[in-house]
């Protein structure tokens, strides 16, 4: 008995230091870079009116950008979704109800994360390799699980708060005033009732170019310059 308690003492020494190892998940804001490169990223994708009306324009202007897909919307719309992977946009998951993630078990968090991952793979084939959690709450909690299964945990610098019906040239001035070489700029497909989205798009994306930046996806963004 006294040799099995030692032995079994051996053996959490031995995968203590294991467990601490484990891999978390990194956070990204933002990416500093020196080439302009810049990231736009679209939150609560897709929406049935408005996800059509922002992949025309990113199109029109032929600029990539970050779709963060919720699970359940994606398996309401799945033609939107084959539309951003077919234009060459990264889709990246916002869990699958967009779930308060703090207050999750592991266990939930695993399924909100896997569910979305198994749909687009169901969907198109491909796996998202990047997370964000709804309005950017997260804890070590979801690092780890966010780490287990091979995501990276993308937030935001630019916040045009567009899912508050913010007006239109509030969202440009924002953008213009703050975005800056490795930005990450948060806006939303998906918006209950009237959009300023698509108006704001149209006004800041041009100027941006103007002024020498280039938009890529996330991935890009992070992990072309890595
Ligand atoms: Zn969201």
């Amino acid at each position: 008995m006294r040799r099995l308690i030692i032995s079994l003492i051996l053996i959490s020494l031995i995968l203590l230091p294991l467990r601490a190892d484990e891999q978390m998940a990194d956070v990204y804001f933002s990416y500093e870079n020196e080439d302009k490169r810049i990231a736009l990223t679209f939150d609560d994708s897709p929406h049935y009116k408005y996800t059509a009306e922002i992949l025309d324009i990113l199109d029109e202007y032929n600029i990539k950008a970050t779709f963060f897909v919720v699970g359940q919307l994606a398996e309401k719309y799945p033609e939107l979704i084959l539309r951003e992977l077919a234009e060459g946009h990264e889709v990246a998951s916002h869990t699958w109800s967009h779930a308060h993630l703090t207050m999750l078990s592991d266990k939930s968090l695993e399924d909100e994360i896997y569910a979305t991952e198994e749909l687009l793979y169901e969907l198109a084939e491909y796996r998202p390799t990047l997370l964000r959690p709804p309005e950017g709450k997260y804890g070590d909690n979801l690092l780890r699980v966010a780490g287990k299964l091979d995501y990276e945990v993308i937030l935001w610098t630019v916040d045009t708060r567009d899912w508050a019906h913010t007006p239109t040239e509030t969202i440009v001035n924002t953008v213009l005033e703050n975005t800056e070489s490795g930005s990450i700029i948060l806006c939303h497909d998906f918006i209950g009732g009237e959009s300023p989205t698509p108006a704001a798009l149209r006004e800041f994306i041009p100027k941006l170019i103007e002024n020498g930046y280039e938009f890529v996806t996330v991935s890009d963004l992070i992990f072309s310059a890595e």
